[in-house]
């Protein structure tokens, strides 16, 4: 995986003086791509990885997963950690209410990683619920606790998963993308990195990434007449839309983090949701 903390260090200038972050958030964000890099490393070395997915050959995505005893107390650390985290920066947050449930036991982790495959929303604020945690935060934590184990689970794999029916979904795991890329340098290729393992794979170019309808008539893009390198990509067929980096002539798309990328234009954002899109 790429070192998201390092990158948003090396940025942190540009960031402050955009003023989408301040210090203590940066703070934030370093703490917790630390603790995926951690848990990433951790995992992949040792080669045993807590949750245990299987992708069968001719199909795509994981379609069958498990979590055994013995991998609980792995599964229970990295909570406790993100929790730590999360308290530490949001005080007002008790995460500590979220890793009872999602923690309890094997059965509660196998559930709860089916509601976020199956993208069951009303499961997810179900659980919220009954934490009595709000449903962005709950998802929040929910996704930065799997989220270094479904990347290990990727890089342990090994086998590139081929995205044959070019799907709006990663051909991994079958979360949304969080963000695209246009490389020009390759005929304005479109690549999409998933929300969840951070797949990156090739997506049309003109198609929506949240419903993959390709009608023109309900595809809209919108720039910065400011700052060029990102534009919106909305649908009014679904009403969701993704921020996508038009990267430059000689930028590798190895080079560029969307982890950063997505703080840094944090604004296109709410100007998106100011016009009624959602994120996926
Ligand atoms: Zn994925
Ligand atoms: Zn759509």
């Amino acid at each position: 995986m790429q070192n998201h903390k390092e990158n948003l260090i090396r940025k942190k200038e540009q960031i402050l003086q955009t003023g989408v972050l301040d210090d203590h958030t940066i703070d934030f964000y370093c703490d917790l791509f630390q603790f995926h890099q951690d848990t990433v490393s951790s995992i992949t070395g040792s080669g045993e990885p807590p949750i245990r997915v299987h992708v069968q050959a001719d199909k795509s995505m994981v379609r069958d997963f498990g979590v055994k005893k013995s991998s609980m107390e792995s599964l229970q650390q990295a909570l406790d950690a993100l929790v730590k985290i999360i308290a530490r920066y949001n005080p007002g947050l008790d995460a500590g209410r979220c890793a009872g449930i999602l923690a309890a036991d094997n059965t509660s982790v196998e559930k709860i990683i089916s509601i976020i495959l199956t993208k069951d929303s009303g499961a997810l604020l179900k659980l919220a619920e009954t934490s009595k945690t709000g449903f962005e935060e709950f998802a929040f934590i929910v996704i930065n606790w799997l989220k270094p184990f479904f990347i290990s689970a990727r890089e342990l794999l090994n086998t590139p998963v081929q995205n044959e029916d070019n799907m709006n979904l990663c051909p991994f795991c079958g979360s949304y993308p969080d963000m695209g890329f246009i490389d020009p340098e390759k005929e304005g290729k479109r690549l999409l990195r998933c929300s969840l393992c951070e797949n990156i794979w090739e997506f049309k170019r003109i198609a929506c990434a949240v419903c993959g309808t390709e009608d023109h008539d309900s595809l809209e893009v919108f720039t910065d007449e400011d700052n060029k390198r990102y534009r919106i990509e909305a649908c009014h067929a679904c009403g969701g839309y993704l921020k996508t980096v038009k990267l430059n002539k000689f930028e590798a798309v190895d080079d560029c983090d969307l982890s950063i990328e997505n703080i840094i234009s944090a604004s296109m954002d709410a100007g998106a949701m100011k016009k009624g899109f959602k994120r996926s």
